[in-house]
């Protein structure tokens, strides 16, 4: 890739200043339609460069295709990235600000002041002095999640229409609406995806690549009390709030939750109460990397409630548990070189690899499932969701570098 002008900056400073974000309490399908402006630009800039089959369909998802130029019959992969931004922070009017060759002196956002990004409170900048570093400008998250992915795989196909001589199989490629939201693969078509194996460019830190997820389930509960004129209820109210604060009060305090575990840890976590006199409703969430211990933590919840609930005759409860999404490990341990190959491109990119787990679920978990087993790779986002977000553009570069060699491994090894 010696002389090769990289488009990755300037292709991800136009992105990040379309608002893409998305909208949680929508019912739409994508949830915001305004992502649909940015999958309009890609759907021209693509098909500009001569890629093929290039559409977005009726959902806003955009497809396109480089077709293989070598006679050998390799497999089809597909690189995948998101074009809606978290609506945890603001996506309006993104000003997207280069601190070139930046010295590490603490970097003050100019439309608010009080909005400085330092290397105390984020010490991965440490490493990135001297690089070009993109934020935001104070007011607004910058959308390197995941417009940085959508740059560095809209970069690696300008790399491949721009150079006939490097050789490649068929590439996919594939942008989604609503990661944010957890709704990315909803209306997905597989059979349009068409790939055999995916990569999603959505990762952090140089060098990271994420191929094992949590599994996760939803428990609701709901806790029947007994209802009373409150004031003729002598020995007949059995108040469900006061049952539901007595079974929240017997989870564990120093485990089994967000706040007290890290790394393979698993936890049980309540995400909303809702209740009244004669019902409430709790719900959770329960994470693990080892599906089979989520069951082993519902057990202990619902005996937990059980044992609650026995302390107040008349009372009764319900225990629902729902599957959310698995271990894309389960999927992926059974066609390993995916990661191998990835792993083995950064190496011949000049990047350390750095295999990390992760603690939530990602589009490639959902993807990996659905038949296109997908890890995750680094991108350089950082500090997303934030006004702190931001991207070394050395970091996006190599990781064009890394897709240019991932699709020569493939491509040779098949
Ligand atoms: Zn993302």
């Amino acid at each position: 890739m010696n002389n090769y002008n990289y488009t990755v900056e300037n292709k991800f400073i136009t992105y990040a200043k379309i608002d893409t974000e998305a909208d949680p309490n929508s019912t739409t399908f994508p949830s915001s339609m305004k992502q649909k402006d940015l999958g309009k630009l890609l759907v021209n800039e693509l098909t500009e460069m001569g890629v093929s089959h290039v559409e977005m369909d009726e959902w806003g998802y955009v497809f396109g295709t480089i077709p293989s130029n070598i006679d050998k019959k390799v497999p089809t992969i597909c690189f995948c990235a998101h074009l809606d931004t978290a609506p945890d922070c603001s996506g309006k009017n993104v000003k997207p600000i280069v601190h070139r060759k930046w010295d590490g002196s603490p970097i003050t956002l100019p439309d608010d002041n009080t909005q400085v990004i330092t290397t105390e409170k984020h010490p991965y900048l440490k490493e990135k002095i001297g690089d070009d570093i993109i934020t935001a400008s104070g007011l607004t998250l910058l959308g390197a999640d995941d417009k940085a992915g959508v740059a560095c795989i809209m970069d690696f196909a300008n790399y491949c229409m721009t150079n006939p001589d490097y050789k490649h199989g068929e590439i996919r490629i594939l942008f989604t609406p609503d990661e944010e939201v957890g709704r990315g693969v909803d209306h997905l078509d597989m059979a349009k995806v068409n790939a055999d194996y995916g990569y999603t460019l959505d990762g952090g830190v140089l060098g990271s690549i994420e191929d094992e997820s949590f599994s996760a389930d939803a428990v609701k509960i709901t806790i029947n009390g007994i209802s009373a004129h409150p004031g003729y209820a002598k020995n007949k109210l059995v108040h469900s709030i006061k049952v539901a604060s007595d079974f929240i009060d017997r989870l564990p305090k120093d485990s089994w939750s967000p706040e007290t575990t890290e790394g393979r840890e698993g936890f049980v976590h309540p995400t909303s109460i809702k209740g009244e006199l004669e019902s409430t409703v709790i719900t959770f969430i329960i994470r693990d990397h080892i599906t089979a211990k989520l069951k082993t933590y519902e057990d202990r919840l619902e005996a937990l409630l059980q044992e609650t609930i026995s302390n107040y005759p008349g009372v009764t409860a319900s225990f629902e548990v729902t599957e959310q999404y698995r271990n894309m490990k389960e999927v992926i341990q059974t066609v390993p070189f995916v990661t191998d190959y990835a792993i083995e491109a950064m190496t011949n990119a000049g990047v350390e690899p750095k295999p990390v787990i992760i603690r939530g679920g990602t589009d490639g978990s959902r993807l990996s499932f659905m038949g296109l087993p997908c890890p995750n790779l680094f991108t350089g986002e950082m500090a997303i969701h934030s006004k702190h977000e931001y991207v070394s553009v050395q970091d996006m570069q190599k990781a064009v570098n890394t897709m240019v060699e991932l699709i020569s491994i493939w491509a040779e090894k098949g």
